[in-house]
């Protein structure tokens, strides 16, 4: 794997959009991701807070740790100190464990709420009932240690690109809905994460902020979790 001439490649299809690059570094060991971090990739992005959290402490610290995973709430406490962006929350528990840890260590949390778009039952993300009810909530502006900065989805994993194309329009309208909608002292509606390695292309058409890339960075994955 050329790690450099991939990240180039990638970024090059970035350039006149607006979205940036989360390297996917799940599985992949410090030393390939060294050689991303010299080609000049800054933000990775990593599915385990265990895994997470000890790649933060021995790679440099300017790398900016995207939580992209499902992420269990008695875990937080770990990433808390550090992690700059969580792409993956899916409930309302889940956000207020984040607003407590990230009070215990001073720091204001972004966070993006995730939607369930796929097709697929076993995919995690919220429903578009579930995400009113949270940004209803009363109890949200007192959230003090969060930031809530967009919506995340994933599509189906299918190669049928007619229907990831309509997956992404269907989280782009969410998106839009809820930005004219809802707003607050720890809301701001600034990125939408959507597109992989199969489908990043698609989802940069469709208004993608954040691509998270893995496998066409750094090749295919021994085992996935
Ligand atoms: C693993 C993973 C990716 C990257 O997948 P690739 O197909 O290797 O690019 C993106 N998003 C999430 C949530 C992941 O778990």
């Amino acid at each position: 794997m050329d790690i450099k001439n991939n990240i180039a490649e990638i970024t090059n299809t970035l350039n006149g959009s607006n979205a940036r690059l989360v390297a996917v570094s799940k599985t992949k060991p410090n030393e390939l991701i060294l050689e991303a971090y010299n080609a000049g990739q800054r933000i990775f992005g990593e599915n385990k807070i265990q895994e997470m959290t000890d790649k933060s402490e021995a790679l440099p610290k300017d790398i900016e740790w995207h939580m992209i995973g499902h992420v269990q709430s008695n875990k937080v406490k770990y990433m808390a100190p550090f992690v700059s962006l969580i792409h993956s929350i899916d409930s309302w528990k889940l956000l207020k464990e984040v607003n407590k840890q990230a009070a215990k260590n001073e720091r204001i949390i972004d966070c993006l709420l995730q939607m369930h778009i796929a097709d697929e039952e076993t995919k995690f993300g919220l429903s578009k009932e579930e995400l009113h009810e949270i940004l209803e909530s009363d109890e949200l502006p007192a959230l003090e240690n969060i930031r809530i900065t967009g919506l995340m989805g994933m599509a189906t994993f299918t190669d049928n690109r007619g229907q990831i194309r309509k997956e992404f329009k269907s989280l782009k309208a969410i998106f839009d809905k809820v930005k004219g909608k809802y707003g607050g002292n720890n809301i701001s509606w600034n990125e939408l994460s959507m597109g992989m390695s199969g489908d990043y292309d698609i989802a940069i058409e469709e208004g993608s902020t954040l691509i998270r890339v893995g496998s066409s960075i750094f090749g295919s994955r021994n085992y996935d979790n």
